[in-house]
C-alpha cells in the first residue's frame, strides 16, 4: 500500500512538471492568454471553491462562456497543482458522441497535449496518466452498470442537461441515489440556459452559479419584416388570417376523426395555400397551435434570405438552422446550383450534423479568405453544444426533429416540430458572439407567441423499452417506483407500456423481474428487439446477415431515393429482394455485393448503379464488427466466425430471426384483386412507404408481415417490412415465460382471433415452448 501510495505521489508530482512546462512555454502562454479571455475564466476561484465544499453544484452560463471546455480544466488543474493529480479521475458527460469527441480534441490542444495523454474519449486510446475522460452520457451510464458506485472516479460533470435528453435524467436518478454512498464524489451539472433552480431543487437546493456572459445586441426579423424588407412576393401572405379561420374548421372536424381512431395527437396537414411560392408553407396543425408545413422549410425563402444577406450585408458567418441530415443535403444541393451562393470564389457552403467525420468538423471553426462567406447548414445541435466563433447572422426555420411518443396508439413519431421560445432565443444568440448580429426568424411573429416555454423532456417522449430494462439491470427496484423519481415523471400508461413489450418478447417475467434474455439483451448497446435478433442470430448461427440487419436498422436505410429518379432507385432495390418480400432480406442484400464490390475494387461504382450510400454502408460495416466483439466480451458467441455463420445461406431462418427481434411489430395481409390489404391490431388498416420492396409486388405470398418502424403522418406508414409464415410467427413471435403456456396462447390468441385463425395455435405451442427454453437458457 505504501508503494502503491509512494508511485501515486510521484506520478502526481511528474504530471505538475508537466502541466508547468506547457504553461511556461510560448504557445501554452498564448493558448492560456485565449483562455483567460473566457467569461469563465472570472468565475474560476467561486467555482473551485464551490465545488469543494459542495457535493452538488449547478452552473450555469451562456453557450460559448466556456463552460464544456474550461471548467472540467480548472478542475483538473488545480487538483494537478495540489499534486493529487494521479488521484483524480473525472468524467464529462456530453448528449452527442460528436461533441464528446471535439471537445475533447480541443482540451488536449489547450493543455498542449495529444489525445490520450490527459485527457481522452471513451473509444479512444487511454494512457496511464489519463485524468480526464469525455463521453456520452450512454457510456456513462453502461460503466454504471458494471461499476455501480464508480469506483476510483472522483468528479462526475453532466454537460447540457437543459436540453432533457433521456439518458441525462435517468443518470440523475441513479447520481442522486448513488452520492449518499459515495461522500466523496463531486457532481456538476451544467446547462446553457437559466432554468438551474429545476435541478438545484431535485437535488436538494444545491448552490447556482452563474457565469455572466457578455453577447452583442442581435437583431430580429420575423418573416412579416423579412418580406417586407428583401421584397420576397408572398402573394397570398395576406390570406394568412382567412385562411387560419378556415383551418381551424378543418382540423376541428380532423380532430374529430382522429379522435374517433383513438388518436390525441392531431397532426393535419393542409396545401390549401395555393400561391405557388407559398406552397411549401402550408399551414400544419398539431394541438391548437397552428404552424408551418414542416416537410418542406420553404428553400426557396431560404436560398432568398441567403442572397440577400450576401449581396447587401456585411461581412460575417451565416448559421442557418436546418431539421435534419436529410433537410441538409437537398438545401445544399440546390444552394450548389445556385449562380452566387454556388460560386466557391463567394460562398463556402458547409454541413454540420451529428454523422459527420472530426476533418469535415475542423472546417466549420476555420475562418474563410477574404471576400468569401462562409454560410454553415446545421441541425440543432449548433444550438448549444457546437460554438462556431464568428457567426453574425442567423437564419431559424423554426422547427427541429423531435421523437414524440405517442402512448395511446404506442408508436413512436419522428417528425420536425416547432421549438420552443428557449430554443428560438439560444439561436438568436448565436449571431452576437463577436459583434452586433442579425437573426432571421422565417415565421411569423403569431407564430413564435405560441412557442411553449421549453421543449418537453424526452423521457416524456419518447418509448421506454431500453430505460426499463436497464433500471432492471441495475437492479434500481421497481420500474415505476424507480421512474417516479424523476425530475419529471413519464406518464404511467407509458411506462405500462413499455413493461408490457419486455414482457411480450421474455426480457422480464411477469413479476418484472429481469430474465436471462433480458440481461443479455441490456449489455447490448442497441434497442432491446434488435438485441434479441443478435441473440437469436448467435443461437441459430446465421450471424451474418442478422448484424447487417440490425446494423442498417441501427444506422440508417442505405438505399437511397433521390426525388427525381425515385423510379429508377426503387426498381435498383426491388432487384435485391427477388421473391423474398423482405427490405431485411435486401438490405442484407445490397451489404454482401457492396463488399464483394470492395474487395474488387469496385464499391463506388455499386454503389452509383445500385442508388446505395457508401457513407451508410461503411457505417454499418464498422458497427458489425462491433455488434461481433460484444457478443463475443458478453460470451455469446464463442465459437469462430465461421461456425456461427453456418446457417447464413438459410434464407427461411433469417427469416425466421428477424421475426423474432421484430415482434409483435406484426400485420396481417389480405391479398386483393387490385390491392393488398393490410392491418395491424392496434392500427386497423395501415400502408407501406413507397420504398418499401413490398409497396411494388402485386401479391405477397406470406399471411403476415413484420415491420421495425411504423410512422404516422396522417395514415399509419410502415416503413420496413418482411413477409413470414404462420408457423414462424407462432414458434418465433413471442415468448412463453409470461404467464406460461395460457397466458402465451392468450397473447397469440389476440392475434389469432383478431385475425380469425384460431387453428394454429394449439399445434405449435409445445413446439413453441421448448424453444423459448432454448432461449432462455
Ligand atoms: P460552452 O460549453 O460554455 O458553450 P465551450 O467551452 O464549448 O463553451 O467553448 C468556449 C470557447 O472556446 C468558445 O467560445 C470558442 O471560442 C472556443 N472553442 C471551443 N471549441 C473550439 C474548437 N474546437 N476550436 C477552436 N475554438 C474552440
Ligand atoms: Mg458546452
Amino acid at each position: 500500500n505504501s508503494v502503491m501510495l509512494r508511485i501515486l505521489q510521484r506520478r502526481s508530482l511528474q504530471l505538475r512538471e508537466k502541466q508547468q512546462d506547457w504553461q511556461e512555454s510560448p504557445e501554452g502562454q498564448k493558448m492560456l492568454e485565449f483562455r483567460r479571455s473566457l467569461p469563465a475564466y472570472k468565475e474560476r476561484e467561486a467555482l473551485l471553491k464551490a465545488v469543494s465544499q459542495n457535493q452538488v453544484v449547478v452552473v450555469s452560463g451562456e453557450t460559448g462562456c466556456g463552460k464544456t471546455t474550461q471548467l472540467p480544466q480548472y478542475i483538473l488543474e488545480s487538483e494537478i497543482e495540489a499534486a493529487r493529480g494521479a488521484a483524480c479521475s473525472i468524467i464529462c458527460t456530453q448528449p452527442r458522441r460528436i461533441s464528446a469527441m471535439s471537445v475533447s480534441e480541443r482540451v488536449a490542444a489547450e493543455r498542449g497535449e495529444k489525445l490520450g495523454e490527459s485527457v481522452c474519449t471513451a473509444r479512444g486510446m487511454k494512457g496511464r496518466d489519463t485524468r480526464l475522460l469525455f463521453c456520452t452520457t450512454g457510456i456513462l451510464l453502461r460503466r454504471l452498470l458494471v461499476d455501480r458506485s464508480l469506483k476510483g472516479v472522483t468528479h462526475v460533470i453532466v454537460d447540457e442537461i437543459h436540453e432533457r435528453g433521456m439518458n441525462e435524467d435517468f443518470l440523475l436518478i441513479v447520481l442522486k441515489d448513488l452520492l449518499p454512498r459515495r461522500p466523496d464524489l463531486r457532481l456538476i451539472l451544467m446547462s446553457a440556459t437559466l432554468n438551474a433552480e429545476l435541478f438545484s431543487s431535485y437535488f436538494g437546493g444545491a448552490p447556482m452559479l452563474h457565469i455572466p456572459g457578455f453577447t452583442y445586441p442581435v437583431r430580429e426579423h420575423f418573416l412579416e419584416h423579412i418580406l417586407e424588407m428583401t421584397g420576397y412576393r408572398l402573394t397570398s401572405y395576406n390570406q394568412i388570417d382567412d385562411y387560419g379561420q378556415e383551418q381551424k374548421w378543418k382540423m376541428q372536424k380532423q380532430a374529430q376523426t382522429l379522435r374517433k381512431r383513438k388518436s390525441h395527437i392531431v397532426s393535419a396537414v393542409e396545401d390549401a395555400l395555393e400561391a405557388a411560392d407559398f406552397r411549401e408553407y402550408s399551414y400544419q396543425t398539431r394541438e391548437s397551435l397552428s404552424c408551418w408545413n414542416p416537410d418542406a422549410i420553404g428553400f426557396n425563402l431560404i436560398e432568398h434570405v441567403l442572397c440577400h444577406i450576401v449581396k447587401k450585408e456585411r461581412p460575417g458567418a451565416v448559421l442557418v438552422f436546418m431539421t435534419g441530415w436529410d433537410d441538409i443535403n437537398s438545401l445544399k444541393d440546390q444552394l450548389q446550383a445556385h449562380p452566387l451562393l454556388g460560386d466557391p470564389s463567394k460562398v463556402l457552403l458547409l454541413a454540420c450534423h451529428g454523422s459527420m467525420s472530426s476533418s469535415e468538423q475542423r472546417l466549420i471553426f476555420d475562418r474563410p479568405e477574404d471576400g468569401v462567406r462562409k454560410i454553415v447548414l446545421a441541425t440543432n445541435m449548433a444550438e448549444t453544444s457546437i460554438t462556431i466563433n464568428d457567426v453574425v447572422f442567423v437564419v431559424d426555420c423554426g422547427k427541429a426533429k423531435e421523437t414524440s411518443y405517442d402512448a395511446l396508439n404506442n408508436t413512436p413519431c419522428l417528425l420536425p416540430s416547432w421549438i420552443s421560445k428557449a430554443s428560438s432565443r439560444q439561436r438568436r444568440g448565436r449571431a452576437g458572439r463577436v459583434q452586433s448580429g442579425e437573426c432571421y426568424h422565417l415565421y411569423p411573429r403569431c407564430v413564435y407567441d405560441a412557442f411553449a416555454d421549453y421543449q418537453l423532456p424526452e423521457l416524456l417522449r419518447t418509448p421506454l423499452q431500453s430505460l426499463c430494462l436497464q433500471i432492471k439491470s441495475l437492479q434500481l427496484g421497481s420500474i415505476s417506483e424507480f421512474l417516479s423519481s424523476a425530475l419529471q415523471p413519464p406518464e404511467p400508461l407509458s411506462v405500462k407500456n413499455a413493461v408490457e413489450y419486455l414482457q411480450i418478447i421474455g426480457a422480464l417475467d411477469e413479476n418484472e423481474n429481469l430474465t436471462v434474455l433480458g440481461r443479455n439483451l441490456s449489455m447490448l448497446p442497441v434497442e432491446p428487439k434488435l438485441g434479441k435478433m443478435l441473440i437469436l442470430g448467435s443461437i441459430f448461427n446465421c450471424l451474418d446477415p442478422v448484424m447487417t440487419v440490425v446494423a442498417g436498422l441501427s444506422v440508417r436505410d442505405p438505399f437511397l431515393m433521390p426525388f427525381d429518379k425515385k423510379d429508377l432507385a426503387e426498381s435498383a432495390k426491388a432487384q435485391f429482394s427477388a421473391r423474398d418480400y423482405s427490405d431485411h432480406l435486401a438490405l442484407a442484400r445490397a451489404y454482401d455485393g457492396w463488399k464483394d464490390a470492395e474487395r474488387h475494387q469496385a464499391g463506388y461504382e455499386y454503389c452509383w448503379k445500385n442508388f446505395l450510400s457508401a457513407q451508410t454502408l461503411k457505417a454499418i460495416d464498422s458497427l458489425r464488427r462491433q455488434f461481433f466483439f460484444l457478443l463475443k466480451d458478453t460470451g455469446l458467441v464463442n465459437s469462430s466466425e465461421e461456425n456461427c455463420n453456418k446457417w447464413s445461406h438459410d434464407e427461411h431462418l433469417v427469416r425466421a430471426v428477424i421475426c423474432a427481434g421484430l415482434f409483435p411489430g406484426i400485420c396481417s395481409v389480405v391479398n386483393k384483386e387490385k390491392s393488398i390489404s393490410l392491418k395491424t391490431m392496434e392500427d386497423g388498416p395501415v400502408l407501406l412507404y413507397s420504398n418499401s420492396v413490398n409497396a411494388r409486388v402485386p401479391k405477397i405470398p406470406y399471411p403476415w408481415l413484420v415491420f421495425n418502424e411504423k410512422v404516422k403522418v396522417n395514415s399509419v406508414f410502415l416503413r420496413d417490412s418482411t413477409g413470414v409464415s404462420d408457423s414462424v410467427l407462432l414458434l418465433f413471435g413471442g415468448n412463453i415465460s409470461r404467464g406460461g403456456l395460457d397466458g402465451h396462447l392468450k397473447l397469440l390468441g389476440g392475434y389469432v382471433e383478431f385475425f380469425m385463425k384460431p387453428a394454429m395455435a394449439n399445434m405449435y405451442l409445445s413446439l413453441k415452448q421448448e424453444m423459448d427454453e432454448l432461449i432462455q437458457q
